[in-house]
């Protein structure tokens, strides 16, 4: 069984809630998917410790996605001297590394004078995966995921995730879209493939018909089929008051540590 627990459900900018992130957890698998600042606090909050998280999958570079990485590396490192496994593409891991996190982690002196540069497998065992193809987390174990392109931001490369114990099972399977833009066809096929479609979405338009909006708008959402719309629960909302999401025909909004499990 997959155990998939929301340990934030709020916006870049939310002040309520913590930013958007999941942990998964199947067989011997804690894994979080992002690592947004409040992210220590929330696994405190689940009833974990940072020794207790196996993986770690990034899906993009926005800070609500990694901006509590850095203490992430530094805790594991040197509290408790325990390994995660970080996944994501090479390209996103460099990038993640130069344009991030080297400025904080470079350097953390070992030994008095010590002025040898630090990388980021000194801090996690890093995980290069394919995209488009599904993989398994672990040879034995059964999670698997499936990293598919994003239309979030011009040239930002971004993922979303299928989360599967077995792709050809719909009752075994999750999407998760992480940042996106509407995208027609992935929400038709992933209500037909996936038990549960969590679906990033900011509460209004940004500009005409939210033509200059990074995420899904839920006005854009309410124009989906009804079919697709029941499928679809909703997270990364800021701190205005919510609609009615079930009155307008979603499955609803997602609450704070709300769980949703394959079995
Ligand atoms: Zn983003």
């Amino acid at each position: 069984m997959i155990k998939l627990t929301f340990l934030g459900v709020g916006s870049a900018f939310t002040r309520k809630n913590s930013t958007s992130s999941i942990l998964v957890e199947c067989g011997k698998i804690k894994m979080i998917v992002d690592c947004g600042v409040p992210v220590l606090k929330s696994i405190a909050e689940y009833g974990l410790t940072l020794d207790q998280i196996t993986h770690i999958f990034i899906t993009h570079l926005h800070a609500d996605h990694i901006g509590g990485l850095e203490q992430v590396a530094l805790q594991s490192r040197f509290t408790h001297q325990h390994r995660l496994k970080l996944i994501s593409t090479d390209t996103l891991l460099d990038r993640l590394w130069e344009c991030s996190l080297k400025g904080g982690l470079e350097f953390v002196e070992l030994t008095p004078n010590d002025k040898t540069p630090q990388t980021l497998s000194d801090y996690f065992d890093c995980m290069t995966i394919e995209t488009e193809t599904w993989f398994h987390v672990e040879d034995d174990e059964p999670l698997q995921l499936y990293a598919r392109p994003n239309n979030h931001v011009l040239n930002l490369e971004t993922y979303g995730l299928e989360i599967s114990e077995d792709p050809t099972e719909r009752e075994k399977t999750i999407l998760f879209t992480s940042d996106t833009r509407l995208d027609k066809t992935l929400l038709a096929n992933g209500v037909k493939t996936c038990k549960y479609v969590l679906h990033d979405c900011q509460l209004f338009n940004s500009g005409e018909d939210n033509k200059f909006g990074v995420h899904a708008s839920y006005q854009e959402l309410q124009k989906l089929p009804p079919e697709i719309r029941q499928h679809l629960w909703l997270y990364h909302f800021g701190d205005t008051p919510l609609p009615d999401a079930q009155a307008d025909g979603f499955a609803g909004f997602i609450e704070h540590m709300q769980v949703f499990n394959t079995e």
